[in-house]
């Protein structure tokens, strides 16, 4: 496990002693001791996920179904963070399974990906009413989530999906055209910035210049 995953181990430790009722890491059977680092990282995600669900930090909670954490393969070189969970995310608990996510899978699969190899956020945790725009200070809150599950998965490359998410995971506001003509840091991961899904749904002339940033997140892959 990563010298990150261990800061992880310890802070969920630490809140399961605060919170003993609420949240806990697993404790070892002799059956997990032998398989020590596996059952460990699966025990700091299980904690991650029930700290999720508890998230009162904003209201967003109050009018959602349910939170919808990070999905998919732990253990991929590539994350794909969006916005907010949508209708059909905060009836399901997963991102992206609605009209966006259909067509997210087909642009993996067009650069032979499957989404059940890759890991998928979102910066905000709780669908916002109506769809709104998370609030800054709701993503302010919601990021810390989204960096846990960032240290956890360690990608190599993260893809953004819309103005919404490269804006607030590098904190600074640009437009969408201009975010796309670099590539970014953060972390130990490459940011590569593109448009969401449902503007594609939207906009057919979005879909060009997605596809030459899907083709470039296909070509990194193969670098790192
Ligand atoms: N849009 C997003 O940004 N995220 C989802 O999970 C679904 C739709």
């Amino acid at each position: 496990m990563s010298g990150i995953s261990e800061k992880l181990v310890k802070y969920f430790e630490q809140q399961s002693e605060i919170y003993p009722d609420e949240l806990y890491l697993a404790s070892e059977s002799s059956q997990e001791q032998q398989n020590g680092e596996v059952n460990q990282s699966e025990s700091v995600w299980e904690s991650l996920r029930k700290e999720i669900r508890l998230c009162e930090k904003c209201d967003l909670y109050k009018q959602c179904n349910q939170k919808v954490p990070g999905y998919g393969q732990k253990n991929t070189d590539l994350m794909l963070i969006g916005e907010a969970p949508g209708r059909e995310e905060d009836k399901q608990g997963k991102p992206f399974v609605g009209k966006s996510g259909q067509l997210l899978t087909k642009i993996l699969n067009a650069i032979e990906l499957d989404r059940e190899n890759v890991f998928i956020s979102n910066i905000v945790k709780c669908r916002p009413p109506n769809n709104r725009n998370p609030h800054k200070d709701e993503e302010g809150k919601c990021l810390d989530w989204l960096e846990m599950e960032i240290d956890l998965v360690e990608p190599k490359i993260i893809v953004t999906l819309g103005l919404t998410a490269i804006n607030a995971l590098m904190d600074d506001k640009k437009r969408l055209k201009d975010w796309r003509e670099e590539d970014y840091q953060y972390k130990n991961s490459i940011v590569i910035p593109t448009y969401h899904p449902s503007a594609l749904l939207q906009n057919q002339n979005y879909k060009r210049p997605t596809w030459e940033d899907f083709k470039k997140v296909r070509k990194r892959l193969e670098e790192v």
